[in-house]
């Protein structure tokens, strides 16, 4: 089982093994598992992977953004 967790320092989202105790995120943060914020969790970690994806474009799209106009 995988949680989808934020990182505090830098805002990026995260995956990791629900069995682990703390994760390293790139900026170089450590988050402690039992403190982090669940955003979701997956089964696998290509599931997780995809989902961290998807959170991190919806936020860095925004509302008054949208890729879509451009597919016209
Ligand atoms: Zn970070």
């Amino acid at each position: 089982m995988y949680v989808i967790i934020k990182c505090r320092k830098c805002g990026r989202y995260l995956y990791a093994d629900q069995d682990n105790k703390t994760r390293q995120c790139v900026c170089g943060a450590v988050i402690k598992l039992k403190n982090a914020v669940v955003y979701d969790s997956a089964a696998t970690e290509r599931e997780a992977g995809d989902k961290v994806r998807a959170l991190q474009e919806g936020e860095s799209m925004g509302d008054h953004f949208s890729f879509h106009t451009f597919n016209k």
